[in-house]
């Protein structure tokens, strides 16, 4: 139901779940978050309350500067923990949050299961790692940014989506097709949420993403592309906002 992102200088957990607490009226059943520890997506996921995820999360150190966090608000399969995002492919390489519904899902898990693809969720959103994990070649120029491009014109419905690649610790891509996604800027760190009340404690710099936009969020900075790849050149407003 609400996702948020962070990349930057400061630990991310701790930005994610209180962004995710900010969200927390839009309503949800469960949540989790994923961040890149070591090169591998580390992935920690609560049914129910935020304050479940809090517990687990303090049974760790984790202090990895970039992540992104969910919270749901089942649309197909029920609030278990095994639903619960962030949804990885099967080698473990992608972890992707959606708010939103994929609704050509039951399709491209045909189609993915008959390429060998594994699923071991009930959601609609577990197509989308494996999507990308089926269009990523290490070999393009931009692998990562590729594969999430050609995976989100596979998608119909309305969504927004935050997404990691453990060969990418320093990239966090974000999507949008018809659900709200809006952009921080602040001083070499970047942030992402569904709704503005995520970043106002953050930054009053924000970018929202039209419907079609493909975004990169790097520590250096922000960059926005169409479906097709081409890049655009939008400019951040200031919020006239104080938490
Ligand atoms: N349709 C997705 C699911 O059921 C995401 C729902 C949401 O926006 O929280 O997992």
């Amino acid at each position: 139901c609400g996702i948020v992102g962070y990349i930057g200088t400061q630990g991310a957990i701790e930005i994610l779940v209180s962004g995710l607490e900010k969200l927390e009226y839009r309503g949800y059943d469960s949540a989790g978050v994923a961040t890149i520890v070591e090169g591998e997506i580390h992935s920690v996921r609560a049914k129910g309350k935020l304050y479940n995820l809090r517990t687990k999360l303090e049974k760790e150190t984790n202090i990895s500067q970039i992540g992104i966090g969910h919270t749901r608000w089942a649309t197909h399969g029920k609030p278990e923990e095994y639903n619960a995002h962030p949804h990885r492919d099967n080698k473990g390489r992608f972890a992707v949050v959606q708010n939103g519904i994929v609704e050509n899902y039951q399709e491209l898990k045909q189609e993915l299961i008959s390429k060998g693809h594994e699923f071991i969720s009930d959601t609609d959103t577990e197509v989308i790692p494996h999507l990308i994990a089926e269009y990523y070649n290490p070999e393009s120029n931009d692998p990562f940014m590729d594969a999430v491009n050609k995976a989100v014109t596979r998608l119909d419905g309305a969504f927004a989506i935050g997404v990691l690649c453990a060969d990418f610790p320093d990239e966090l891509i974000v999507a949008r097709q018809s659900a709200p996604l809006t952009i921080g800027f602040g001083q070499g760190e970047f942030f992402c949420a569904s709704d503005v009340t995520a970043l106002v404690h953050h930054t009053n710099t924000v970018l929202s993403l039209d419907n079609g936009e493909i975004a990169r969020l790097t520590p250096l900075g922000v960059e926005i592309y169409d479906f097709t790849g081409k890049r655009l050149r939008k400019n951040p407003r200031t919020l006239d906002w104080s938490p």
